[in-house]
């Protein structure tokens, strides 16, 4: 029979004697920044992401609880990893979820979401007071018939509010736009107007091939394309100073609030300041989006791993990371066939 991890939350495992106490790769990087997908379910279908009769989706059982995901979570805190960002699917839609979000909170300095809001107005406060107070709002366009034909659902509005209601209190808020060419490539401008006055960062997204048996090239628009389609509109938007380990390269119209970035999601130009460690809601870990080889974590913690074996097989894992998405993608699939993003999280 399985044992289950032990249920304790306060540790008596503290300090625990880790050799490497800090999560570092074979190219000098350290791993301090974990995204967690917490389900693979979501409540919209966008196209780019999953089919409309969703995937095969995954067992209750067959998801890390949230006791497994405070344990391991510790272990890592422990290893120097420092946030969490709660994506999936659509993080909200997991049961439960505050309880989890404030358990992670006892643990992590900093906390956010990757989120399309829909669900998120009734319980901002309550995940604010556990100290969740970083979000990405997925919204891919800002024209509510659109909005339909790109997730399959009538909700324009639940993300809208939940974007009035996230800037209200002041919550730091990126909007994540992933440019689909022919479909919102036209809105580029509309978004960046939003920066006018907003405390709002705007960030475009290259188009990934996912879900899309031929790649989904024919969606794909560069960054070098996409800032040249702002530029139309806003010729003097300047290279502005970024976030150490940003995953978007920053720009900024002279005199706006808020700011526009360019996520290159697809070319992977910002690979070399990668410090991210990604675990996938049946608890696989992997070191990249780009990753199909990863440890799975799940049925050691059902086997009762110990804290200090459960360190050392994810130090050794991390010092495994490949340099780039193009190596992991070259060293670790066979073909260009990619699962959706819901079950890895973005
Ligand atoms: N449901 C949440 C949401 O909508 O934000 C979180 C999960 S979603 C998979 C995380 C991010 O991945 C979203 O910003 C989404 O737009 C992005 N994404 C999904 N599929 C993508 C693709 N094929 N290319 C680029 N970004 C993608």
């Amino acid at each position: 029979m399985l044992m289950r991890v032990s249920r304790e939350t306060k540790p008596a495992y503290l300090p625990v004697p880790y050799l490497y106490p800090v999560l570092k790769d074979q190219h000098g990087r350290q791993s301090t920044y974990l995204r967690l997908a917490v389900t693979d379910r979501c409540n919209l279908r966008c196209r780019y992401c999953m089919p409309e009769e969703g995937i095969d989706f995954a067992a209750r059982k067959d998801l890390l609880t949230f006791e497994e995901i405070i344990f391991l979570s510790e272990v890592l805190a422990e290893l120097g990893v420092n946030k969490v960002r709660l994506t999936g699917g659509e993080p909200l839609s997991r049961k439960g979820l505050p309880k989890l979000v404030k358990g992670l909170g006892r643990i992590f300095p900093e906390m956010a979401m990757t989120t399309n809001g829909v669900l998120l107005p009734p319980v901002l406060d309550e995940l604010a007071g556990y100290g969740l107070n970083h979000y990405n709002l997925s919204l891919d366009t800002l024209r509510e018939d659109r909005f339909f034909q790109i997730t399959r659902r009538d909700e324009f509005n639940g993300t809208w509010r939940a974007l009035e209601a996230l800037l209200e209190r002041g919550i730091k808020t990126k909007i994540n736009v992933v440019v689909l060419k022919g479909t919102n490539d036209d809105e580029l401008g509309d978004f960046v107007a939003l920066t006018k006055d907003r405390k709002l960062d705007v960030r475009f997204i290259e188009a990934m091939p996912f879900n899309d048996d031929d790649g989904n090239h024919h969606l794909y628009l560069s960054h070098g394309e996409m800032l040249a389609s702002i530029r139309e509109r806003f010729p003097d938007i300047a290279p502005d100073a970024g976030e150490a380990h940003s995953s978007s390269v920053a720009y900024r119209v002279p005199g706006f609030t808020g700011t526009v970035g360019i996520i290159p999601a697809y070319s992977r130009s910002l690979c070399g300041s990668c410090n991210r460690l990604r675990l996938t809601p049946k608890g696989t870990m992997l070191n990249c989006l780009y990753s199909t080889k990863g440890i799975e974590l799940l049925p050691l913690l059902r086997q009762g791993i110990g804290r200090q074996d459960l360190a050392d097989l994810i130090t050794a894992f991390v010092m495994g990371k490949h340099k780039t998405g193009h190596d992991t993608q070259r060293l670790e699939q066979s073909g260009n066939i990619f699962a959706s993003m819901t079950s890895i999280g973005g």
